[in-house]
């Protein structure tokens, strides 16, 4: 809600239009609410409001290649999920997932995630971390099927990437209690089997990088998070499937995947 922006509208009840052509309306002026999306802040009464969900690409070498591409010769890329495919998983809960529609292959991909509590733009790799709040966990589900089947009619693959719940992520940590993570394990259990065991220290783009490329292309904003890619043995689950996720540091999280909703 562009309260900023709303108040010139707040006197006639009338929805206007700003300079930059954004549509503005008050409070009381819509027919229905929208949820804001949320992620809870460890240690806090407070919520963490979500504004974009960015995620890059093959960020570990060896995902790449067994993603079939050459880590050595490609530039960062991003996509976006809609915001409210946040999908909390409190710490220590055991939390419920539906299984997807449409979908015959549904990946994990279990990725460190930075909140950012500022914005900018062409932001230096050097300032790039000022910009983050927090850490969490989180789990870039894709419906690998999809992902794949569209990439090879060279259409958008969105719809393997960017569906509800796909972004399961646990509570966001503060930077002033749990620092920066430039390296530490990033492990996934799938039923008590270790299927992804790695270290953030390997991925190819940092989180600070992440930040610095993606404001390149993108005005950062506050509540924006970034998903920042995943380590190699992505793999499928199915309904009864029990994810473990941890990252050094972090709380684990939990994840059932169930029947579909
Ligand atoms: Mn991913």
């Amino acid at each position: 809600m562009q309260r900023r922006h709303a108040l010139g509208a707040a006197v006639t009840g009338l929805a206007g239009v700003t300079a930059a052509g954004c549509a503005t309306t008050t409070p009381d002026a819509v027919p229905f609410t929208v949820a804001q999306p949320s992620v809870p802040i460890a240690g806090s009464s407070e919520v963490f409001p979500v504004r974009r969900i960015y995620c890059i690409g093959r960020n570990y070498a060896a995902h790449a290649r067994e993603m079939g591409s050459d880590p050595t010769r490609e530039p960062p890329f991003f996509f976006q999920k809609p915001s409210d495919a946040v999908q909390f998983v409190a710490p220590g809960v055991l939390t419920p997932h539906p299984y997807p529609p449409l979908t015959r292959n549904y990946h994990y991909e279990l990725e460190l995630v930075a909140a950012l509590h500022k914005g900018g733009r062409k932001v230096p790799v050097e300032k790039a971390l000022e910009l983050v709040y927090g850490y969490a966990v989180g789990l870039d589900m894709t419906r690998r099927d999809l992902q794949r089947g569209m990439g090879d009619q060279k259409k958008p693959w969105e719809i393997g990437k960017s569906f509800d719940r796909s972004a399961p992520i646990g509570a966001i940590h503060r930077v002033a209690q749990v620092g920066h993570f430039t390296q530490g394990s990033i492990t996934l259990k799938v039923n008590g089997v270790v299927k992804q065991d790695a270290n953030l220290n390997q991925m190819i783009w940092s989180v600070a990088e992440q930040i610095a490329q993606l404001s390149q292309a993108f005005e950062l904003m506050p509540g924006d998070i970034i998903f920042s890619g995943t380590p190699e043995n992505v793999g499928p689950v199915v309904p009864g499937d029990l994810m473990e996720g941890a990252i050094a540091g972090l709380p684990g999280m939990s994840v059932k995947v169930v029947a579909p909703a």
